[in-house]
């Protein structure tokens, strides 16, 4: 992969905003170089920029260098700065593979980046042959979602290396849901492949989605640049804190997997004995894609009774389904005795 011909010229020449931290190396005792206020509020200092507190700990857990990690706030931020960093407005093109996450496209609608749709196949798998057939010198970051949202379920492993190989641009697995899936994931891929970027995230088995921390691993190159885009604080120090804090506990984060994953199979036990669901897809993820009889109508009946999924009814292949989050124990109780009571009404 020629990375040069891959950024876009502006990013390339880019002169980074320089903090007034990063300027200076060794021991230092009065920091009187960032306008900062000295009175100790516990955050009255910018955070690390580059989070290296935490890049080490994780590093650590994933198998990864820390050099070969980026922090974003939320996968979001990683998706917003990948766009922003490879795909010149009215030039290039992201490819996309629906049904999936909506962010992908929003981010490329934002910067007036084209779309190029390339369906799954009715298995809920990546279309080699069509993705590899419409791509060209212009087709600069593949977004390959697995386990895909909202479909739940992972890429065969086959073709996500298939496309590493084929695809002239940037290949982004999102593995926002891989704590809950069988398999490994990409992150053994790195080695192999330059043009990989893995996205993971705080949001969902670690029970943080309020703090906004994503992750994404890369190639040095890669992430050199992502760290050249980013605004100098986007980890906020508030965030970094409750990470460490997370990653010294992390038996916490396997309890809830287990939990969610004994969930998901009770709720996939449940509803199979719906006669108005006619289908409930498989799940590496923490929900499950349902088939109903009549989703708009089951939609509103769950808000009337204060219960909110997510209605996917008129999204490509998703046709007459509904998204469920597993939820805790109570919770997805609550939604059985509703799903027991419409059935009998
Ligand atoms: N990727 C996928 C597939 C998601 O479903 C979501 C959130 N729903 C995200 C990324 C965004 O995650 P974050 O909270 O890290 O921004």
């Amino acid at each position: 992969m020629d990375l040069q011909q891959l950024v876009r010229p502006n990013i390339l020449a880019l002169k980074p905003y320089s903090s007034a931290r990063s300027e200076f190396t060794g021991d230092a005792e009065v920091f009187l170089d960032a306008n900062e206020n000295p009175f100790d509020t516990g955050l009255n200092l910018y955070p690390d920029p580059l989070q290296w507190k935490v890049k080490k700990k994780l590093g650590k857990l994933k198998g990864v260098a820390p050099d070969n990690i980026f922090l974003g706030n939320g996968s979001d931020e990683v998706i917003d700065l990948l766009v922003r960093i490879f795909c010149n407005p009215g030039a290039d093109r992201i490819v996309i593979l629906p049904p999936t996450y909506g962010m992908y496209r929003v981010c490329a609608d934002i910067c007036g980046v084209e779309v190029a749709e390339i369906p799954l196949t009715p298995q809920f798998q990546p279309d080699v042959a069509a993705i590899l057939a419409d791509a060209d010198e212009h087709s600069k970051l593949l977004f390959l979602c697995s386990p895909n949202n909202p479909t739940g379920n992972v890429f065969d492993p086959a073709r996500i290396e298939a496309l590493l190989q084929g695809f002239p641009g940037i290949v982004v697995v999102d593995e926002a849901y891989i704590d809950f899936a069988a398999g490994p994931g990409c992150l053994a891929l790195l080695e192999d492949y330059d043009n990989l970027v893995v996205m993971q995230t705080f949001s969902k088995a670690w029970g943080l989605a309020g703090i906004r921390l994503g992750m994404a691993f890369a190639g040095r190159a890669i992430i050199d640049l992502m760290n050249k885009v980013k605004p100098p604080y986007n980890v906020n120090q508030l965030t970094q804190e409750a990470v460490l804090h997370a990653l010294d506990n992390q038996s916490q984060q396997q309890q809830w997997v287990t939990s969610l994953l004994g969930q998901r199979v009770l709720l996939q036990q449940f509803l199979s004995g719906l006669d108005f669901v006619t289908r409930i897809y498989p799940s590496d993820a923490n929900f499950l894609l349902v088939k109903v009889k009549d989703p708009k109508g089951l939609y509103l009946y769950l808000v009337n009774q204060k219960i909110i999924v997510r209605d996917r009814s008129n999204v490509l292949l998703c046709e007459g389904c509904l998204r469920i989050t597993v939820g805790a124990p109570e919770e997805n109780e609550r939604l059985v005795q509703a799903l027991v009571a419409y059935g009998n009404g």
